[in-house]
């Protein structure tokens, strides 16, 4: 594990190589911020956004909580929300969770782990709703599904945001991306169709089935 020494030694490393490759990076995006992405994404330490998805800084507007769960009375994320949307105008919000995430996997287990069995509350209601589905599974495939539905489970949350709801309203283009990445491979799968208006009309449960979201890239 390198020291804090290190950590600062490896920073000016990082921002001389940023420089040397181009002499006005710090100074353009010290100006401004002008991200296209918002990423809501699971705090594991495994999972750094920028990193997996090759963006830069000043590239994607980063909000990470334990097991990526939207709930619509935090304000913490709600005002990273409208942030986003209204000030950055950003077009697509992805919402990434990862197998194998710690959060999940204690929502399914049926002991106390302490405050953050109040945080995974949603999880756990989940796991109640598909406990048919779950119950038929493996304890490992059980945890993955669960995973998978909770990715898609807050990314219908954000659609259901009045932030979202209005924007859409007023005309403004964003698309929200369910998408879950394998810590094993480093691989992101998207779960579903990205969302792009009100899903007011849609079943509750609708879980549309895995897709490639980009088929004219592959
Ligand atoms: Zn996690």
């Amino acid at each position: 594990m390198p020291d804090l020494h290190t950590l600062l030694q490896n920073n000016r490393d990082w921002a001389d190589s940023i420089s040397a490759h181009d002499p006005e990076f710090f100074r353009k995006l010290a100006n401004q911020q002008s991200p296209q992405y918002l990423w809501i994404g699971c705090s594991d330490s495994r999972v750094p956004a920028n990193q997996i998805t090759g963006l830069a800084p000043g590239e994607v507007f980063v909000h990470r909580n334990v097991a990526n769960i939207v709930v619509e009375t935090d304000f913490n994320l709600l005002a990273v929300l409208q942030y986003a949307v209204d000030v950055l105008k950003v077009r697509h919000i992805i919402l990434c969770g990862h197998y194998g995430c710690g959060g999940v996997q204690a929502a399914l287990e049926n002991f106390r782990h302490g405050m953050i069995d109040n945080w995974l509350s949603s999880i756990r209601a989940l796991r109640r709703i598909h406990h048919l589905e779950l119950d038929a599974l493996a304890p490992d495939d059980a945890a993955d599904r669960l995973c998978e539905l909770n990715v898609l489970a807050q990314a219908r949350h954000i659609a259901h945001t009045t932030i979202v709801e209005d924007a859409w309203e007023r005309g403004q283009e964003i698309h929200i991306h369910s998408w879950i990445y394998r810590l094993d491979n480093g691989i992101i799968t998207p779960l579903a169709p990205p969302i792009h208006q009100s899903i007011e009309s849609l079943p509750v449960g609708t879980v549309p089935p895995a897709v490639d979201e980009f088929p004219d890239s592959a």
